[in-house]
C-alpha cells in the first residue's frame, strides 16, 4: 500500500451507557476537588513523566470521567509522584494524589 504519510486514527468511540461510573462515585467519596479539573492542560505541560512518553495527567482526568478504569490504572503507573502538577494546577487538583489512588488499581478488587 502506498504510504501517503499519515495514518487513520484509531477508534476511540465510548459507550457512556456501559461505562463503569462505580469507581468515579466511589472516588468522589474519598477525595475531594478532583472534579474541579477544567481540562486545562498545564500538568500534562509540566509533568516530568510527560516529557519522557506519551503519559498525559490530563488525559487521565477525562479517562476518570469516561469510566474508562483499565486505561486509567495503566496509564497511572508512569507518574513518578513528584507533585509539579500540583503547583501549576489553576483548580488546586491534587493530581499527585490522585494517581497515587489510580495506582492502587492495580491491587485493589474494585466496589
Ligand atoms: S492543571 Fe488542573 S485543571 Fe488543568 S487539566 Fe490539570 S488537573 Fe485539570
Ligand atoms: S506527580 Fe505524576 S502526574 Fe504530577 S507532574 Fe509528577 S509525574 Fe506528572
Amino acid at each position: 500500500m502506498k504510504s501517503f504519510g499519515f495514518q487513520k486514527i484509531v477508534d476511540r468511540q465510548i459507550d457512556l451507557d456501559k461505562a463503569d461510573l462505580s469507581l468515579v462515585q466511589a472516588l468522589a467519596r474519598e477525595l475531594t476537588g478532583w472534579q474541579r479539573c477544567i481540562g486545562c492542560g498545564s500538568c500534562s505541560a509540566t509533568c516530568t513523566a510527560a516529557g519522557m512518553g506519551s503519559f498525559n495527567p490530563r488525559k487521565v482526568q477525562m479517562l476518570v470521567r469516561m469510566g474508562q478504569w483499565d486505561q486509567v490504572a495503566q496509564e497511572a503507573v508512569h507518574c513518578q509522584l513528584c507533585g509539579k502538577c500540583r503547583l501549576v494546577c489553576p483548580r488546586d487538583v491534587d493530581t499527585r494524589q490522585l494517581m497515587l489512588e489510580f495506582k492502587k488499581l492495580q491491587t485493589i478488587s474494585r466496589p
